[in-house]
């Protein structure tokens, strides 16, 4: 890391020429339209690439491809430890291109070089890696039967899966799709966020390389109502793992009860809440915690801690410590190794954040903390990490996800009034708790409607444990041994004697 400053990345930038292709049947091709959209570096407004406006002809052709693969064999019947073999390979591949992948990720998304280098880039290899390793280890069963019958209960690769994914954290949402979904032996066409395609495409190429046969590993970048309804709306995709907005995830629901029934995976939005009790007994850890817990990845982030639940004795104590560590993070060049704080993703977005701070102090919300667009002159979307104080959780601010840097401090009078406002919302995705009190986090854990609870620490998580929401933050589990339930069937077998 030490050599590559930050004039490093920007000549290393300026030789990329990123691929805007789809990938099809193991190759790129254009769209069949001819027709194209432009990939934007946020951090600047200047264009990257011309992307492939992928539609619904070139869905059919992806499901065709898809499909022809899957009936062929060559993965779905391919021997578990074969196809072990080939996504370590794939894995070894994508940190082989560390370097590449994480400078495509930051230009295409604006977040830091560092945080892509150290975080997106590692942890979907090793998501790939952990589902390759899963593959030859699960087994089925065997139920208990009457003496004169063997009844094996068998699990299949559910067939052709689309794959489609948000724009925050590209290629790691892409890859908590594609590895249960590969590694189970599915067909899979993964649709990229029209904001953020670029390491999508490009690794398609490495698991060609790595053995990913002809077929099963399509990339069809597109926008939402067009790639993205047509693959919803398809009668040969067999299920979606959708990660997105809870918007666009209801969508997905119908358009399964309007096409086939395909089977519905959703991990959507949330306004997760970040609880600081008063025995809480360190302040400080709190502080960092609940100010990474919103300002990383420019808030861009779904289980987010946006709303702050602090009890009333801490609150100015808390309050103060998180501004000085939001004062810290200084939105700046995401090719430069220090910086913390990237764009936000493209300018629509940006004017969302700008407008949800306007709707704070027009509610009545008091602004601590930032408020503001900065580093204009660079062409970029940046801002500045942002809380209000004196939020109450019938604000707009504490009730929409507006996913960007923006804090909701609300003050609560207990525990039982703080876990009261935690469920008063329709997400439930995460939420965190500081206390010393054991009781009170046992109780919390267990009240809270979430599909994560962090007690004493937030935004924790590895392989091993699922991720996905209550309410609607969605159903359906990414991450660990239960994501293999999203992509794959049981089936029942029964032998006479
Ligand atoms: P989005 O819902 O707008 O888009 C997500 C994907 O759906 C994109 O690929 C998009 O092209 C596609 N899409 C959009 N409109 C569509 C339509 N009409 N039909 C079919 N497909 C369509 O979400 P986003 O703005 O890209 O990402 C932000 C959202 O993602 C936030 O709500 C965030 O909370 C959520 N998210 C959730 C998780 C999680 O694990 N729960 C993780 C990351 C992001």
């Amino acid at each position: 890391m030490n050599d590559m400053s930050k004039d490093y990345w920007h000549a290393r930038a300026a030789e990329l020429k990123p691929e805007g292709r789809a990938f099809i049947e193991g190759r790129y091709v254009p769209a069949l339209s001819g027709k194209t959209f432009a990939a934007v570096n946020p951090a600047n407004g200047r264009v990257l690439a011309q992307i492939a406006a992928c539609d619904s002809v070139d869905v059919d052709v992806a499901v065709r491809s898809a499909r022809k693969a899957f009936d062929s064999g060559a993965w779905s019947r391919m021997a578990p430890a074969e196809r072990k073999r080939i996504l370590l390979a794939f894995a070894e591949s994508i940190l082989a291109h560390r370097e590449e992948l994480a400078l495509l990720e930051s230009l295409n998304v604006g977040k830091p070089i560092t945080n892509a280098l150290t975080g997106d880039i590692v942890s979907s290899a090793g998501c790939i890696q952990w589902y390759a390793e899963a593959i030859d280890k699960l087994y089925g069963e065997v139920a208990p039967t009457p003496d004169n019958f063997t009844a094996m209960v068998l699990r299949e690769p559910i067939g052709v899966v689309a794959a489609v994914v948000p724009w925050n954290y590209p290629l790691s949402m892409a890859s908590w799709k594609l590895g249960p979904a590969l590694a189970a032996g599915n067909s899979v066409i993964l649709k990229p966020a029209e904001q953020s395609p670029l390491t999508a495409i490009r690794i398609a190429q490495l698991a060609a390389d790595a053995g990913v046969p002809p077929g099963v590993l399509n990339v069809l970048p597109g926008y939402g109502g067009t790639a993205g309804r047509a693959l919803g709306l398809h009668g040969d995709v067999d299920a979606v793992g959708f990660t997105g907005s809870s918007e666009v995830g209801k969508l997905f629901m119908q358009y399964s009860g309007q096409s086939n029934m395909k089977r519905v995976g959703l991990e959507c939005g949330g306004k997760s809440p970040h609880i600081v009790l008063a025995d809480c007994d360190d302040l400080d850890g709190a502080a960092r915690a609940v100010a990474m817990g919103i300002f990383s990845n420019a808030g861009q982030v779904c289980n987010a801690g946006s709303r702050l639940l602090v009890e009333a004795p801490i609150r100015d104590a808390l309050l103060e410590r998180i501004v000085a560590v939001g004062r810290e993070l200084v939105p700046g060049d995401p090719l430069d190794p220090t910086t913390r704080l990237g764009a936000i993703v493209s300018q629509s977005q940006m004017d969302r954040v700008l407008s949800y701070i306007d709707i704070g102090r027009n509610e009545g919300a008091r602004l601590v903390l930032g408020g503001q667009r900065v580093n204009q002159d660079s062409g970029g979307f940046f801002v500045e990490p942002t809380v209000f104080d004196s939020a109450h959780n019938a604000m707009r601010i504490a009730r929409d996800e507006i996913f960007g840097p923006v804090l909701a401090a609300i003050t609560v009078a207990d525990v039982d009034e703080a876990l009261a406002v935690a469920n008063d919302t329709i997400y439930g995705l995460a939420a965190g708790v500081w206390t010393r009190d054991i009781r009170k986090a046992q109780r919390a854990a267990k009240a809270i409607r979430a599909g994560v609870v962090w007690i004493n620490c937030f935004d924790r998580g590895n392989m091993s444990a699922p991720f996905g929401g209550f309410k609607q933050s969605g159903f359906g589990r990414d991450k660990s041994m239960h994501a293999f339930d999203k992509y794959m069937d049981w089936k029942a077998v029964w032998i006479a004697s």
